[in-house]
Parts: structure tokens; sequence; C-alpha cells
């Protein structure tokens, strides 16, 4: 344990990094995936369920937090960590996306973002200095910078503006953040799919100086080449000895993209939420166990997998509490899933560290292309 947070990469393997981030709630080993507990709790699940999947972090949601129960609040009561449960290391998002997307009656100005809350109406300002505040409130071990993220579609004209702005939010969160041993902040790095623009938000960054680095921006509709396209070289412009974190991604062959290009952080609420649709990922791809084929199937969801839904339930089970609305069925099938993204992220950390990279991304997709079982 250390009472700094700290970035120690021990192995690479082309792009592909593996290491530990160390902070003093707990080391973060990377490659990391970490699952999204958005309003402190991440959902159908307990927190000492979250941690035996193999999650060393979760992420929390300043949006919703600062919104119910407060930021105040939850201060009030010791933290977020103490809060929820959850004593390891959590990041917080700055706000700033999800104000744009979940919001109503939205006035971006050079001061911040005003809003009405989506919950009550109520009125909010977010600002650079106001989203500091939130996260240090709900004891951040990695708070973001608050930043601006244009909606799509956006002519370069307007993402290059959106990101100069988000730069300029980018210095005054570092003025705000202060000095706070321990806890790190993040710079997010803008620009859409332009180099020209990614290079001088990444230069700017820099320039700042920040104990991470995020890749901003992406995930966000533009299809999946295209983000390869800009993870390419976006991770090169960034510090070689800071984490590197590409927000909101994703389905595990994005995960798996993304890792092969230099990223070592992760989150998405993919895991968690397909397991309340009854939509499982293994590693033969994607299944739904709302389909009827599964009705009869005493068989495993995956019998290599270790997690308690593969190990006590059947397919027809598991088929059953998902059409019957059960709640173990969220339960299961979100239990299974965070099990098999941490299982993923566990191979690919191996992979790295054993030189073996590219035979298990061959594999990753052969067994995937395969496909599920067959029906009985
Ligand atoms: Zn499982």
């Amino acid at each position: 344990m250390t009472a700094r947070f700290q970035f120690q990469l021990a192995a690479t393997d082309g792009r592909a990094r593996t290491g530990v981030i160390s902070t003093p709630r707990g080391e973060i080993r990377t490659p990391a995936f970490m699952p999204v507990g958005t309003a402190a709790t991440v959902k159908a699940m307990m927190p000492e369920s979250v941690r035996a999947t193999g999650a060393d972090i979760l992420l929390g949601n300043t949006y919703h937090l600062m919104l119910r129960p407060t930021a105040e609040r939850i201060a009030a009561l010791g933290g977020l960590h103490r809060f929820m449960n959850w004593e390891r290391p959590i990041l917080t998002d700055s706000g700033g996306f999800q104000v744009m997307s979940l919001s109503g009656l939205r006035k971006l100005t050079e001061e911040g973002v005003r809003f009405s809350s989506h919950v009550d109406g109520s009125k909010h300002m977010l600002t650079p200095e106001r989203s500091m505040e939130i996260q240090r409130l709900l004891g951040s071990d990695i708070v973001m910078c608050f930043d601006e993220c244009p909606a799509l579609p956006a002519t370069e004209a307007e993402v290059a503006k959106s990101m100069q702005l988000s730069m300029r939010w980018a210095q005054r969160s570092r003025d705000a953040f202060g000095d706070r041993p321990g806890h790190a902040l993040f710079g997010i790095m803008q620009g859409g799919v332009t180099r020209d623009l990614r290079e001088e938000s990444a230069a700017k960054l820099r320039e700042i100086g920040f104990d991470g680095y995020a890749v901003g921006g992406l995930a966000v509709g533009e299809g999946q080449e295209a983000m390869f396209g800009v993870l390419d070289y976006a991770p090169g412009l960034l510090p070689e000895d800071k984490p590197r974190y590409l927000m909101g991604v994703g389905k595990p062959d994005d995960i798996v993209g993304a890792v092969e290009r230099g990223i070592d952080m992760m989150d998405c609420v993919l895991p968690s939420r397909s397991g309340r649709t009854g939509q499982a990922w293994t590693r033969r791809g994607a299944v739904n166990l709302k389909n009827a084929r599964h009705k009869d199937d005493p068989r495993p969801l995956d019998e290599a997998c270790t997690c308690p839904a593969c190990r006590n339930y059947s397919r027809a089970y598991l088929h059953h509490v998902v059409k019957a609305d059960e709640i173990i069925g969220s339960m299961l099938l979100t239990w299974h899933n965070l099990h098999y993204y941490q299982d993923l992220m566990q191979g690919l950390r191996d992979a790295i560290a054993g030189q073996r990279l590219a035979g298990f991304v061959a594999d990753f997709h052969a067994m995937r292309a395969a496909g599920d079982i067959d029906p009985l």
C-alpha cells in the first residue's frame, strides 16, 4: 500500500501495456475494466460480489450523485466509499457528459453548464470548480476534469471550438483540484476524429500536467473503425509513464482492440445493463437468454466460466427467470457478465506479460467467430 498515486508499467507487448496503479485504497491492475456504479450501486450486485468478479475499481457518476442523494449528504455520511460499502478505489466522471445527455434545459457558457435536473426539474450549475468540489466531497480517488463532449453529428469547426473550451476547463480543473496527495486528477483529450485537433489537445494537457490522461469523445456513435483509427495514434500522444483511460468502452472486441492500441483503463455500463435485459457476454460472443432454444437446456451458459450463474444454474433456469422477470435473472446475468469482462482483462494482462498477446487475440476472435454451442 502506498500513500501516493503511482503508475508502474510492468511489461509491454507491441503497443499494449500491463502494470499497476497504486493508490492508498488499493492497487488497480492494468489494463483494467471498471464496472459502472452510477448511483452508488452497480445495479443488481452487492459490492462484495463486484469485488469477487475481480474488479479493482468502480466508476461513480457525478451528475447522478450530485442530484440524488447530493454530494454534500454523501460527504456528511463519510464519503462515497463508506456510503456504498466499497473500500477500494473509485473513479468519478466530471458530470459533463451526462449533463449534456440527460438533463433538460441546458445552457452552455464559458463559465460552465446551467441545467435542470432530470429527476425533479431543480436548477443547477456545473463548472470546472463545482465539479472538482463535488468529486472531492464524494472522496473520489481518481477525479476527472470537467469537459464538454459535443453532440454528434458536429462539424470539425464545432469540434475544435468545443475542444478548446475543454482545454480551458482542464486548466481551471487543475487549478481548482489543488494538491491532494493520494488522489489523482486525469485530463481528458478531445478533438473528435481529427488528428490535428487531438494533437493540439494532447499538447495542451501535457503542458498543464496530469496524473493520468483519458481519451474522450469516442464511443459516442462514431463506430469501431473510426474509434480504432483515432486509437492508432492518440495513446502515443500521451505521456508513456501515466495511465491512459478510454472512457465509455465498450463491447469485448472494442476492449481487446483498445488494449492492443495502448489503453490501460476502460469503463462501460454494457455488462451490467445487458445483464438486466437477458443478454450474456461469453467467450463465444453474445447469448440471448430470452431465446426459446434455451428452454429445455440443462447445460451451463458457459461450461468454462466459474461464476455462480454458470456453476450452479442451467440455461433453462436462466431462460425461465429472465422470461418471468425475476430479480435473480438480473443478478445472475450481471454477475456472469462482469465476471466474463474481468476474466478477459486477466487474460489480456497475462498475455501482455507473457509476450503472447497476438496469439491471445487470435484465439479471442476465433472463439467468437465459432459462435455459441449448438442447440440440443
Ligand atoms: Zn459465468
